[in-house]
């Protein structure tokens, strides 16, 4: 087999293995969710066409090692009724992952499956300069790591204080995980650092006479992230995106701007490191404002 063939497999999630004329074949499992008449296919497929067993990767993946060359069509086509799909490799946008969310997760303060299946159905295999991975997490616990994505995203809740019934106690000051709250002084309302409230809600908890509320719940997005040979923290940009929508939208703007302005084989980080992360909300931006 010729070395492009091999890149063609490999684009269409079945990777070449190290035992000459066997694959690895990647499925497409969006923020790890699974059914289990998907499960029970699978199960069957890695019996028939593997050899009874399953990878479980880093990116909540699965992946059936073992198949044979001349199998891998037809482990394509089993597969197919149950609703479970060939993954990608190469230069285009990934399976998005995503933790549990607010449905399951008593954290959670959005519905990270909900977002994951939306970006999945828009940008999932689309090409872009080079691999482009988002993650979702559903509360800035973090457990999908937002920021080690190209996109990531976190559920956040920024608080808002009313001066309703403030009795002055301080235990926002003193709950506050990054000191993003402040009390300048007697009779004065306390101040919230917007740059150091990393979204967590826990002054809106704990604040006895209720008077932090919630100002907005909703989605923070975070660019330019990646893990591997270099790895790179992503940063965050604009402001809470209010509505899944929304938070699709912008998506879309920042995959527009990797094609804009990234090079073929540099990662989006790379990109952003050449064009400033300002240009990139700029693009963001511009796009909200047009009709
Ligand atoms: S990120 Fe938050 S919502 Fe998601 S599983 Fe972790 S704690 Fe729960
Ligand atoms: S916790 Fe609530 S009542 Fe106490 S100082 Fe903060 S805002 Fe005021
Ligand atoms: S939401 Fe969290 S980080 Fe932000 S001000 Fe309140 S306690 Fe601090």
């Amino acid at each position: 087999m010729k070395e492009a063939d091999y890149k063609e497999l490999k684009k269409g999630g079945m990777m070449r293995q190290a035992e000459a004329g066997l694959f690895s074949v990647r499925l497409h499992v969006v923020g790890g969710r699974l059914g289990t008449r998907q499960l029970e296919a699978i199960r069957e497929a890695a019996d028939r066409f593997g050899r009874g067993e399953v990878h479980l990767t880093s990116r909540q993946g699965v992946e059936i090692p073992n198949v044979p060359q001349g199998s891998l069509a037809e482990l394509k086509e089993f597969l197919a009724p149950s609703g479970v799909g060939v993954g990608v490799c190469g230069p285009t946008v990934r399976t998005v992952t995503a933790c549990q969310g607010c449905r399951v997760c008593p954290s959670g303060a959005i519905d990270s499956p909900a977002l994951a299946a939306a970006v999945d159905r828009e940008f999932y295999g689309k090409p872009v300069p080079h691999k482009f991975k988002v993650g979702i997490s559903g509360c800035v616990n973090n457990c999908i790591k937002a920021e080690e994505n190209d996109a990531g995203i976190k559920g956040w809740i920024e608080p808002r204080w009313s001066g309703e019934d403030c009795t002055e106690c301080g235990i926002c000051e003193a709950v506050c995980p990054t000191k993003a709250i402040s009390r300048p002084g007697k009779g004065m309302q306390p101040v919230i650092d917007r740059e150091l409230c990393i979204g967590c809600g826990d002054c809106i908890v704990a604040c006895p006479a209720g008077t932090l509320r919630e100002e907005v719940r909703g989605f923070r997005l975070f660019a330019g992230g990646k893990f591997g040979r270099v790895p790179f923290l992503g940063k965050r940009i604009l402001g809470v995106l209010k509505t899944e929508a929304e938070t699709v939208a912008a998506v879309a703007a920042v995959l527009e701007f990797f094609r804009l302005h990234g090079k073929p084989r540099e990662r989006f980080g790379d990109t952003l490191k050449r064009t400033g992360f300002e240009a990139l909300e700029a693009h963001v931006l511009g796009k909200e404002a047009r009709p």
